[in-house]
């Protein structure tokens, strides 16, 4: 069978064999939890609780004041220890509610599943909404915006992201594999949500198990609601970025998303795993989005593990769960090693958008080749491009402060996959110096 793709990409190593058979494990609770008010893209949650306050998990703690924002909820029963400034994972102080656990947590469901249930748009909507869901691929962008398109932008078509192309990262591959009726169940729940009657899960084809677990899942008995809607499973070649959202839909539907324009331009939604089986335990448990599965694993760590986490647990506390770095680690990284952050304080949260903890050896980091040296003009970098871009070029422009020049050259459509950084032969910071062009683009705007 002929494998969709899309053009350009990478074939990094997958350094995926640490975690792929470890099941999902309920992570320990930590003796201290700090919930940032901003855990998503747009306005920061409004905090609706005081020091010395006690809270139950599953309480609404933060409310979303406007249209791009997200409520946040208590993760946690206990007590308020303090709402102050604490540090995010890159060292910014953000506003969060520190709390002190209970020895012992209720549970938070309040009605139990019925997936036959059929509901309509606007309860659907509302649930995710109240359920704070944001996009838990690592954007964070408010899924309830993302489910309400302009009316003059049909979307016949839902994509479900289960590539998770970004080496060592087995979160969303455990939830298909165990969590699969709450999957199609979400992605029911969309496709009723924007009136799409077409459904696809893309699953890179170095997960059988999960292929063969999603297929069986859609063989089962269809729920009368669901009857008229049309879903596959489309097996993908392994290669980065094939989770791109761009590069999904190009992959699946041949269409072409138009530089600068969203999905909706072309008909199609892109959902990530972990936000599709929150959808669902938010729309049939009433369930807040307060914790997700995060993979902590790399060559520096004792026992890597699927862990489920309450949001706002210390990521030191998941390294001591995973029985710490076998030796100090080169890097730590949030996310993957292609387009994840380097962590600067282990003591900063897990959030929404904490897909996996990669903590790298020192001689993983390379440290002799940190230092970049001049172009050789080799091409590698546009070969590889899956948004068609000459990186060196955009580069060059903003050695020379020509950021005018690098806009025009498209730096606003980079998506920062990492793919030119990873062939360059002169370990040019491409990356980087693209994102300076759109820093200075974006002031530009701003002024
Ligand atoms: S220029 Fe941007 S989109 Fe193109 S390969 Fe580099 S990081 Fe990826
Ligand atoms: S891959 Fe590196 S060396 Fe080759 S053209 Fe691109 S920036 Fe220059």
């Amino acid at each position: 069978m002929k494998l969709m793709t899309f053009k350009g990409g990478v074939h990094p190593p997958t350094f995926k064999s640490q975690t792929a058979d470890k099941p999902i494990v309920l992570c320990p609770l930590p003796p201290k939890i700090s919930i940032p008010m901003a855990q998503h893209i747009g306005m920061p949650a409004r905090c609706l609780v005081k020091e010395g306050e006690r809270v139950v998990a599953g309480q609404k703690i933060g409310e979303a004041d406007s249209f791009i924002s997200a409520t946040i909820h208590s993760s946690v029963s206990g007590v308020i220890e303090s709402v102050s400034l604490y540090p995010n994972f890159i060292d910014k102080m953000v506003e969060s509610v520190v709390i002190i656990p209970d020895k012992e947590q209720g549970d938070v469901t309040n009605q139990s599943l019925n997936m036959n249930k059929a509901l309509d748009a606007n309860q659907i909507r509302a649930a995710i909404k109240e359920a704070g869901i944001v996009g838990m691929g690592g954007a964070a962008f408010p899924t309830v915006v993302k489910l309400s398109p302009p009316p003059d932008k049909k979307i016949d078509s839902v994509i479900i992201n289960g590539c998770e192309c970004e080496p060592f990262l087995t979160c969303d591959h455990r939830l298909m594999l165990e969590r699969t009726d709450s999957l199609i169940d979400g992605l029911r729940l969309i496709m009723l949500c924007i009136d799409a009657d077409k459904g696809y899960i893309g699953i890179e084809d170095n997960k059988p198990g999960a292929i063969k677990c999603v297929t069986s899942e859609l063989n089962k008995v269809v729920p009368e609601w669901a009857n008229k809607m049309h879903i596959e499973v489309c097996p993908l070649s392994t290669k980065y970025p094939q989770g791109g959202e761009k590069q999904l839909i190009y992959a699946i539907l041949k269409r072409m998303v138009p530089a600068r324009r969203l999905p909706s331009e072309v008909g199609a939604l892109v959902q990530n795993v972990g936000t599709t089986v929150a959808i669902s335990e938010a729309v049939r448990y009433n369930r807040p989005l307060i914790n997700r599965v995060v993979t902590v694993t790399g060559p520096a760590i004792r026992d890597p593990q699927n862990l489920s986490v309450r949001l706002g647990t210390p990521i030191s506390w998941l390294i001591k769960i995973c029985r710490g770095f076998i030796d100090t680690p080169g890097k730590v990284i949030m996310g993957g090693p292609m387009c994840g952050f380097s962590i600067s304080n282990l003591e900063s949260p897990v959030t929404k958008g904490t897909s996996g903890i990669v903590a790298l050896t020192k001689e993983m980091v390379n440290m002799p080749l940190l230092h970049s040296l001049p172009c050789v003009r080799c091409g590698k970098c546009a070969d590889v491009c899956p948004m068609f871009l000459t990186p060196s070029l955009i580069g060059y422009y903003t050695e020379h402060k020509r950021f005018r020049d690098a806009e025009k050259a498209g730096a606003m459509d980079c998506i920062e996959c990492g793919s030119c950084v990873y062939v360059c032969p002169s370990r040019k910071p491409l990356v980087q110096l693209i994102r300076d062009a759109k820093g200075a683009a974006l002031s530009r705007k701003r002024n």
